[in-house]
């Protein structure tokens, strides 16, 4: 056992730092100044180049390239056998989120990290900064979704799949309305403000499909209780759900699996799987092995529902937008469960597969850009004998056996992960791939992601009712393109004088009669204008 970990210790001494040539981090300026460089390049070649109709950004949840190396040892006794390991995009990306940026303190070093074992524990990101950099393009402070680091709420990729006519969706293995789909597609102050963020997923407009746990009447096994949990739907959601015809809604597996092959897809699906905390990860008992506990059948898995959202979504000429989280790799990785984070990270690859078959089939593989990433590692996986400049991988053990490995860490850290990508435009990686580590190669940061989306669809202001089921009076806010953005608000085209805010409140006392409201955005010299809200008192 001795030999097989020395033989991958990753030897250290032998790389060349270059100390002036080195990028530490680079500062909102200079990614500001890449971003316009960039776009320029691209634009001026983009006219061989084909502009995705379709984009899925597949999220596994703190996973990394360790989490990887031990599911591929498990699955198939080899590394590098992933269904992400044909993909022709292969990257690394850094993860840490705004708020070491703007202290001018580490971001992402790499001399540092490969020299000093514990480096890579502090400084991390979580789930909600994370997912809002990768749908808005704006770094921010743990916990904040979809908002700046100055709390401004930032335009993410579904709205602007809105404006462009696309429809726009999000799928995950945990609760539906948790940090990573709501960082892609709402705005709150704070991840765990679930009220706010699961009125917006539902009823602000934004979204056509939403999948993933979180059920009401279920505990973690899938098992019916008898008194709510009313954490992640409270019962004016629910009711709203289950009364108003808003929604296809479904938590029946056999009806997920029915959607995925419908000819008459619904405009609008929500499918809420019948369980509580996730698909599978939190079922009762401890699993020595993966699979060796079931799960209760009833509950369908991230693939079935991913399949039924492509319905749905493709049925749209305009293409689509649809996020895709494996959410509980991190919750296994949290809890340094191995076996379950294998089975997380299988059933991850099972839907990566399924998804790029069923577009296959439908003739729209060709069309859509596929990027497969992490919002950051969790659990800092290596080898025993990892510490001071030693890195050791995980050692294989064969297919079908655990590999052997070591948790450092219970929480997440600030490792690279690994990035992927294929079709129409994914050579745009390439391009914001400028940074470069010593051990991973090329990097990009995950603001990256939804800046490229940027250049390729363009970018736009979109406002939205923050409590859309809330019967105070209608507050309207508006996305920002940029940080400073210059706002004006309109009515019927006419402007509102002295509405300049994020925010505007249309008074009763004012609008006695239904009005269209807009908003125009303007950044340096380029004016946004939001689609219209039709107020009816
Ligand atoms: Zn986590």
């Amino acid at each position: 056992m001795n030999g097989q970990i020395n033989n991958q210790i990753i030897i250290l001494l032998s790389l060349n730092f270059s100390e002036n040539k080195y990028i530490y981090c680079k500062f909102p300026l200079m990614r500001f100044l890449t971003f316009i460089l960039i776009s320029f390049l691209f634009l001026t070649t983009s006219a061989q180049q084909q502009t995705p109709k379709n984009i899925i950004i597949f999220i596994a949840d703190g996973g990394g390239y360790n989490q990887i190396m031990c599911t591929d040892y498990y699955l198939y006794g080899d590394s590098g056998k992933s269904p992400m390991a044909s993909f022709p995009v292969q990257l690394a990306m850094s993860t840490y989120n705004g708020s070491l940026q703007s202290t001018g303190a580490t971001c992402y070093n790499s001399k540092k990290f490969w020299t000093d074992f514990s480096y890579g524990m502090a400084g991390f990101t979580e789930s909600a900064a994370s997912a809002t950099a990768m749908g808005t393009g704006f770094k921010t402070h743990n916990s904040m979704i979809g908002m700046n680091l100055d709390g401004n709420p930032m335009t993410n990729i579904m709205e602007i799949g809105k404006a462009k006519g696309k429809k726009t969706g999000v799928v995950t293995s945990v609760p539906f309305c948790h940090a990573t789909p709501a960082g892609f597609s709402t705005h709150s102050k704070s991840r765990h403000g679930f009220s706010e963020i699961t009125d917006q997923m539902l009823f602000s407009g934004t979204l056509d499909v939403v999948g993933g746990s979180g059920h009401p009447w279920f505990d973690n096994d899938g098992n019916a209780v008898s008194v709510p949990f009313t954490k992640y739907i409270d019962t004016v959601s629910w009711n709203k759900v289950k009364s108003e015809n808003i929604w296809k809604y479904t938590e029946s597996r056999n009806e997920i699996r029915l959607l995925a092959s419908e000819k008459n897809a619904p405009e609008k699906l929500f499918m809420l799987a019948p369980v509580s905390g996730n698909l599978a990860e939190a079922r009762e008992g401890k699993s020595i092995v993966p699979y060796d506990i079931p799960v209760k059948q009833t509950i369908p898995t991230l693939a079935e529902m991913s399949l039924a959202a492509l319905n749905t979504l493709s049925s749209d000429p305009d293409g689509f937008i649809l996020m895709i989280e494996g959410g509980a790799i991190d919750w296994a990785n949290h809890d340094n469960d191995l076996p379950r984070m294998i089975e997380e990270y299988s059933w991850f690859y099972n839907t990566v597969d399924s998804v790029q078959q069923w577009l296959g089939a439908k003739g729209i593989l060709d069309e859509t850009l596929i990027i497969v990433t992490n919002d950051h590692e969790c659990g800092y996986l290596w080898g025993h004998g990892s510490g001071g400049a030693t890195f050791v991988l995980p050692a294989n053990n064969g297919k079908g056996k655990l590999p052997e490995y070591k948790y450092y860490s219970t929480n997440h850290s600030n490792t690279l992960v690994p990035f992927f990508a294929k079709g129409p435009s994914s050579e745009i990686f390439y391009s914001l791939a400028d940074e470069n580590d010593s051990v991973r190669g090329p990097f990009l940061t995950n603001s990256e992601i939804a800046i490229a989306v940027k250049m390729l669809l363009g970018n736009t202001t979109h406002i939205y009712r923050s409590n859309p089921s809330s019967t105070k009076g209608v507050f309207l806010t508006a996305t920002l393109p940029c940080p400073d953005a210059k706002i004006q608000w309109k009515a019927d085209d006419k402007t509102i004088a002295g509405a300049n805010l994020v925010q505007f409140f249309i008074d009763p006392a004012v609008f006695k009669k239904p009005v269209t409201i807009s908003c125009e955005v303007t950044c340096g010299e380029t004016k946004f204008t939001s689609q219209n809200y039709e107020y009816k008192p």
